[in-house]
C-alpha cells in the first residue's frame, strides 16, 4: 500500500514528489508515455522564476526528477488505464501493462495533450508532415516552406524556433489578430521569415505519392476563398486536450474535460488530488503547474495525517 501515487512527470509531478518525498511519505510517481511532460518538447524556457538567462525545458524536467529521487521518490515507466475506489477507501492504479498499485491517495498531474484539427486522413501523416512539436520535428525542414496553425504563445514560439531551418513559416491563424502575449507577438510579426495567413483555416492536407506532406487547401473564413499552399510541413499548436479520461466517474470536469477541483487541488472523490494543466485551463504555465503539484502535496499529506498516516 502506498502513501501517494503521483501519476504524471511534469511540473506538478514532479513538484508534488519533491513535497511528498521531504514528508517522507515515499512517493511512487508512474511517469506516463512522456516523461517529462510538455517542457520536454519546447526549447528555451525564460519566464520560470530562478533562470535569468533561461533554462532548457528537457535540462529543467531533469533537474525536477533529479531532486524528486534525492528525497525517495520512485519511478515507474508506465502508463495507467484507470483508477478505482476501493470500499475501503483506497485507490487501485491500474496500468495498460496489467500491473494493480493500491494508494492511500493519488495525486493526478496527467497534463494536457496537443489537439489536432480533425481533418479526415490526419492520423495518417503525423510523423509524415504533420506534427505538433517543433523542437521534435522542426530540423528535419531545412529550406522548404512550412507552417503553423494557431495564433497563441505556442503557435509564435514554435514559429519563431522554426525560422531557424525554414525557408519561409507561414503562420496560418483563424482571426486577423493573435491570442499570443503582446512580447511573443510582436517578436513573430517583425521576423522577415514569419508570414501571417490570417482568417484562415486549413481545410485539407493534399500528400504526395509518396503520402507525405505536399500542400493545404486553405479556406479564408471572411471571403470563403480557397486556396492552396505548397509546404513540407504542419505544426500545429491549437491548444491542448487534458489528460483524464481515464479516472471516469471519481472526478467532474468541465466541458473541455478539465478537472474540477473542489477546494485547493481536491476533487469530489476523497483523497484524489489534481494538480496542473489536466485541471488548469486558464494559467498553464510551468510554474503554475509546479505550484498546484506543490498544493496538492500539502493537501494529500494533511489528508494522510488526518486518516492516522504520519
Ligand atoms: P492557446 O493560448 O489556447 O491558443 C490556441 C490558439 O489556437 C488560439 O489562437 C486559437 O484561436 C487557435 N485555435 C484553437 N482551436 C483552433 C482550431 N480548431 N482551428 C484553428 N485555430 C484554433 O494555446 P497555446 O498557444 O498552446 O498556449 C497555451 C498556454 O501556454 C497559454 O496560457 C500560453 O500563455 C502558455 N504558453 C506560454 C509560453 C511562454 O510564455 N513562453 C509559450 C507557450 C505557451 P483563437 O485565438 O481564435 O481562439
Amino acid at each position: 500500500m502506498e502513501n501517494v501515487i503521483i501519476i504524471g512527470t511534469g511540473c506538478a509531478g514532479y513538484t508534488a514528489a519533491i513535497y511528498t518525498g521531504r514528508a517522507n511519505l515515499k512517493p511512487l510517481i508512474l511517469s506516463g508515455n512522456m516523461p517529462g511532460g510538455q517542457l520536454t518538447t519546447t526549447t528555451e524556457v525564460e519566464n520560470f522564476p530562478g533562470f535569468p538567462n533561461g533554462i532548457m525545458g528537457p535540462e529543467l524536467m531533469m533537474n525536477m526528477q533529479t531532486q524528486a529521487e534525492k528525497f525517495g521518490a520512485r519511478i515507474e515507466y508506465s502508463l495507467v488505464s484507470s483508477v478505482k475506489k476501493t470500499a475501503a477507501g483506497h485507490f487501485e492504479v491500474h496500468t495498460e501493462g496489467g500491473t494493480v498499485y493500491e494508494a492511500r491517495t493519488v495525486i493526478v498531474a496527467t497534463g494536457a495533450s496537443p489537439k489536432h484539427l480533425g481533418l479526415p486522413n490526419e492520423k495518417g501523416l503525423i510523423g509524415k508532415g504533420l506534427t505538433s512539436c517543433a523542437t521534435c520535428d522542426g530540423a528535419f525542414y531545412r529550406n522548404v516552406p512550412v507552417c503553423v496553425v494557431g495564433g497563441g504563445d505556442s503557435a509564435c514560439e514554435e514559429a519563431g524556433f522554426l525560422t531557424k531551418f525554414a525557408s519561409t513559416v507561414y503562420l496560418i491563424h483563424r482571426r486577423d489578430e493573435l491570442r499570443a502575449s503582446k512580447i511573443m507577438a510582436d517578436r513573430a510579426l517583425a521576423n522577415p521569415k514569419i508570414k501571417p495567413v490570417w482568417n484562415s483555416t486549413i481545410t485539407e492536407y493534399l500528400t504526395d505519392e509518396k503520402g507525405e506532406m505536399r500542400a493545404v487547401t486553405l479556406e479564408n473564413l471572411v471571403t470563403g476563398e480557397k486556396s492552396e499552399l505548397e509546404l513540407k510541413c504542419v505544426f500545429v499548436a491549437i491548444g491542448h486536450v487534458p489528460n483524464g479520461q481515464f479516472l471516469g466517474d471519481l472526478v467532474d470536469t468541465d466541458e473541455n474535460g478539465y478537472i474540477l477541483q473542489t477546494e485547493g487541488t481536491r476533487t469530489k472523490t476523497e483523497g484524489l488530488f489534481a494538480a496542473g494543466d489536466v485541471a488548469d485551463h486558464v494559467y498553464r504555465q510551468a510554474i503554475t503547474a509546479a505550484g498546484q503539484g506543490c498544493a496538492a502535496a500539502l493537501e494529500a499529506e494533511r489528508y494522510l495525517a488526518d486518516h492516522g498516516v504520519h
